[in-house]
């Protein structure tokens, strides 16, 4: 038997991803998502979402994935649980390589998302979840009562600072500028709280462990010296790496990694969409992937239109 060729695959289950799955398979597009682990992505690992409109009290971020994930299999889209290994983005039909098969399909969205990035310190990766840590969210709550460096400046960093001094004794935040770059909603929970110091102009430079983490060297970017904090954990929330390893080569990409695409969510193959924080974009948000999502579909529909 021939195989099957769908109108859309979508690579990733976050929100953006889902969001193009219901607009795709309502319009009566054949669409099947391709996901690693479990619907939402990054977003499934955020505790409290406040900044999703329609919730007035806010909503997990897990719950919001499923919830996505149903709306859009309500309209017949499918999700096949396996890891893209290779994409041909160029061939005709498009060609998906997985774990549990290859998959056709005329167009394709790429909504692979963001992966926290590392501090690249010796040890980091052995010690990941022996105190050395990236999802406060995730991995907050075996903290509580200890003490735990926050390393960064922008809104991750103040977001895990704020929700770990509601559970760690003491939050030392080390950022490497004298000044956040989170925005003003963080700036005055953050003075108030009276378990956050601050290390201004620093940087961790060395992690201190056996079998597990038991402080950081942390240096003075001004004076050069270099002094050790004991700690039980260390969060990292210094920014995020795009997810485009499957897609070098194929797709062109901005200097930090993301593909390169306008507010059409073309990218530079025709029938290849990037939507949600692996696209070039202002703000890497919920609403800003699921309008993505909505927009790809119609960019896609205009080039399946062509095609017939
Ligand atoms: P970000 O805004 O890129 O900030 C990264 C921070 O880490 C910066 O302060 C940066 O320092 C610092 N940094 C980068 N590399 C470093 C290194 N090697 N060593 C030490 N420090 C380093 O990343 P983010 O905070 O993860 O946010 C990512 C996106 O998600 C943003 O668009 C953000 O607005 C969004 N977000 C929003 C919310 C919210 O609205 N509630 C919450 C979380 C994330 P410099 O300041 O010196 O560059």
């Amino acid at each position: 038997m021939a195989n099957k060729i769908y109108d859309m695959i979508i690579i990733g289950g976050g929100p953006g991803g889902y969001t193009a799955a219901l607009y795709a398979a309502r319009a009566g597009l054949s669409t099947l998502v391709v996901e690693k682990l479990s619907a939402g992505g990054q977003m499934a690992l955020t505790e409290q979402i406040d900044n999703y409109p329609g919730f007035e009290q806010g909503v997990d971020g897990f719950t919001l994935g499923e919830r996505m994930q149903q709306g859009a299999e309500r309209f017949g889209a499918v999700t096949e649980l396996a890891e893209v290994l290779a994409v041909d983005l160029a061939a005709s039909p498009k060609v998906v390589y997985t774990s549990e098969g290859d998959f056709y399909a005329r167009t394709v969205v790429i909504a692979t998302g963001a992966n926290p990035r590392h501090l690249g310190l010796p040890r980091e990766q052995e010690l990941t979840g022996r105190g050395v840590n990236y999802c406060a969210a995730c991995d907050g709550m075996q903290y509580r009562g200890k003490t735990v460096v926050v390393v960064g400046g922008g809104n991750s960093a103040a977001a895990d600072a704020l929700l770990l001094s509601r559970v760690a004794e003491k939050v030392i935040l080390v950022h490497r500028r004298d000044t956040l770059r989170a925005t003003k909603v963080y700036h005055q929970p953050l003075m108030k709280a009276q378990n956050i110091e601050f290390r201004w102009n620093s940087e961790v430079v060395a992690l201190q462990a056996e079998s597990k983490l038991t402080g950081v060297t942390v240096k003075d970017r001004l004076t050069g010296e270099e002094s050790l904090l004991p700690c039980d954990g260390v969060f990292v929330s210094v920014g995020r790496q795009p997810a485009t390893e499957l897609v070098k080569g194929q797709l062109q990409l901005d200097d930090a990694g993301y593909i390169l695409a306008d507010e059409t969510t073309r990218a530079s193959l025709p029938g290849v969409y990037a939507v949600g924080d692996v696209r070039t974009k202002q703000l890497r948000q919920v609403v800003t992937a699921v309008a993505d999502g909505a927009v790809a579909v119609h960019s896609a529909e205009e080039y399946l239109a062509e095609l017939n």
